[in-house]
């Protein structure tokens, strides 16, 4: 039975999109009215599927996101799409296994994203004649995730886990699917992602340490927020500020708390 669902999945995966419609894919999903990534903390259909995460219900409801990312650049291979928001306060061991929708978090596999000069880069591969039709149809081109509640992390900036269902490239003006991107997400299991997660805030992390009496001097590593630049990158919608790291002041390491 696993294997005639992994060869099920293959199948799936190695169809064509081109001529599909992304509003298919959206069957019995809902929308949210988000493309810009400015307005996820303030959307209702997000903020549903957040509800469902805190409270455990809604395991099967579908929420698909269409976004607008910063910036696309093409690679000989693929494109790539630059997320200007870094999400910092999870330990570096995890940080790269999500796709970060601000406090979203979709599970993807490794090695498909990577931090680079004060911004989340996540490479995509695909063929040429692909590459092709991509760069030919680049303007309106948006990323959309489908994926189902998880779970919630209470932490300094709160975690909603999602489990995820699929990702595309699309063109938001003519519908089409340009490229099935599903096979970078990552199938998860709610208890042992939450687990991992969990071990990995690094505010909760330096809580226990205290509570537990343990104040011993620890070794310094480099910062994770800034990696160890000492400066902290802020986008608005119209300018990008750089500042000094509120985690480590500005020196580039921090207490290794973990
Ligand atoms: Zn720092």
């Amino acid at each position: 039975m696993k294997r005639l669902l992994t060869s099920l999945f293959l199948f799936i995966s190695l169809m064509t999109f081109g001529q599909t419609s992304y509003s298919e894919i959206l069957n019995n999903c809902t929308l949210s009215t988000v493309t810009d990534f400015f307005m996820v903390e303030k959307d209702e259909v997000l903020n549903k599927f957040r509800d469902y995460c805190v409270d455990g219900t809604g395991k099967n409801e579908k929420f698909a996101v269409l976004l607008d990312w910063k910036s696309m650049p093409f690679t000989d291979t693929g494109f790539k799409f630059e997320n200007g928001f870094h999400q910092n306060m999870l330990h570096k061991s995890v940080a790269y296994d999500y796709l970060y929708i601000k406090d979203i978090i979709i599970p993807i596999k490794q090695g498909c994203a990577k931090y680079e000069s004060y911004t989340t880069i996540y490479t995509f591969k695909c063929d040429a004649a692909t590459l092709n039709t991509i760069k030919s149809d680049r303007k309106p081109l948006r990323l959309l995730a489908i994926f189902k509640p998880g779970f919630f992390m209470d932490a300094w900036i709160d975690h909603y886990c999602a489990v995820p269902v699929g990702l595309y490239l699309v063109n938001k003006d003519t519908g089409a699917v340009l490229l099935n991107l599903s096979s970078y997400l990552k199938n998860i299991n709610i208890t042992t992602e939450k687990q991992k997660l969990t071990r990995a805030n690094r505010v909760k992390v330096a809580e226990e340490r205290q509570s537990s009496g343990n104040t011993q001097p620890t070794k310094m590593v480099r910062c994770n927020t800034c990696h160890g630049t000492g400066q902290q990158k802020w986008e608005y919608p119209n300018k990008t500020k750089y500042e000094t790291c509120q985690t480590c002041a500005g020196r580039g390491y921090v207490p290794a708390l973990w």
